[in-house]
Parts: C-alpha cells; sequence; structure tokens
C-alpha cells in the first residue's frame, strides 16, 4: 500500500545523510513543511552538516541537528587516525532522556507532530548502534495517539512509497553530495513499518 504520512511530520535520523538514504523517496514526494532532525553531530565529517541543511531548503522542510556530539571526545583531541578513533571512541548513546532534552533545548515538541518516522530497531543498512538507540528511543518518547514509523528492509511489509523517475535522478543527487567520490551510489526501494 502506498503510504501517505500525516502531517506534521517529524523525520528524526542519527546521522547527516541517514534522511536521504532511508527517507529520501519519502522526503520528495511528501516532505515540504516536514522537520528533519539528525541527533548527532559528527565530530569527523562536519562538512557534511551543509548538505543535510541545502537538501531541507531545497525541499521546503525544516532542519535542525541536535547538539550532541556523535562521539565523547573531539576528534581534535584524539591521538590517532580517523580510523582508530572511529573504532576505539564509542558513541554517546541516545536514550530518552538526552533526545527529550535534546529536542525541547531546540524548540521542538514531540506533541505536535502527528507523524514521526525513524530507524529501524535492527539498525537499517550498516546496524548502526545509534539508528537501534533511535529507534528503542522514539518508541518510548511517541504517544499512542501519534502514529510512528519505522525504516524498514523487510519488503515484506505492506507499505512503501512509490517514486517517479524524475525523484529517483533528484533523490539520487542528493545521496551524491554526500558521497561524490563514491561511482556505486546505493539506493533501495523505500518500505516501513509501522511502531507501537
Ligand atoms: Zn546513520
Amino acid at each position: 500500500m502506498e503510504l501517505l504520512f500525516e502531517k506534521p511530520v517529524l523525520l528524526i535520523v542519527a546521522h547527516w545523510e541517514d534522511e536521504i538514504i532511508h527517507a529520501g523517496s519519502a522526503l520528495l514526494t511528501q516532505g515540504k513543511d516536514w522537520t528533519i532532525v539528525c541527533a548527532t553531530i559528527c565530530n569527523y565529517r562536519l562538512f557534511t552538516k551543509k548538505h543535510f541543511e541545502t537538501i531541507g531548503k531545497d525541499l521546503g522542510a525544516r532542519t535542525e541537528t541536535l547538539n550532541i556530539n556523535q562521539r565523547p571526545i573531539a576528534l581534535k583531541d584524539f591521538k590517532g587516525t580517523i580510523q582508530q578513533y572511529v573504532s576505539q571512541v564509542p558513541c554517546v548513546e541516545l536514550t530518552p532522556s538526552l533526545i527529550m532534552q535534546k529536542l525541547l533545548n531546540t524548540g521542538i515538541y514531540l506533541r505536535n507532530y502527528a507523524t514521526i518516522i525513524t530507524h529501524g530497531f535492527d539498525g537499517d543498512i550498516n546496524g548502526h548502534i545509534q539508528h537501534k538507540q533511535l529507534a528503542k528511543t522514539m518508541s518510548v518518547l511517541v504517544s499512542k495517539e501519534q502514529n510512528l514509523y519505522h525504516f524498514s528492509w523487510n519488503k515484506l511489509t505492506k507499505l512503501f512509497i512509490t517514486i517517479t523517475p524524475e525523484q529517483y535522478e533528484k533523490k539520487m543527487a542528493y545521496i551524491r553530495l554526500y558521497k561524490p567520490f563514491e561511482n556505486r551510489v546505493q539506493h533501495r526501494p523505500e518500505f516501513y513499518i509501522q511502531g507501537e
């Protein structure tokens, strides 16, 4: 079934680029006036914030990045390579209390949204720990009266978004903004599951 999200919609993802990789089709078809929240500041890829903001502006959506450093130590204070930094410094845990506090600080009130969309419990494509944490956190914070949707890789789900060839091209162009040096940019059809 073609999924039509009830507005107002809040899309909350863990990292810059997750919004377009996981929800690009939804954004391109329905994203005008949505609020897109990125939960963390990626300390070693700060430049990607501008792509996040450009895409939001282009789609007519509000973008906000919560003031949460993805890792507790800044890269500049770490003695080692980026690879060592990523593998040795664990990510901050995205707990319900942390996300709630940071949303409030940003002036975002969950209760103002009819629909909240976020990661899947399995952590999606790369199984990232913060994707899993955010899935759990939003299922705690979102009330029963609201619609909660999770990204899904399971094509057996009945909810999906279809896009036109033009929208597909635009989505790929947005993904390439983040990944200009990758020859093979991944695209996947978008499926969602309804959370509780
Ligand atoms: Zn991510």
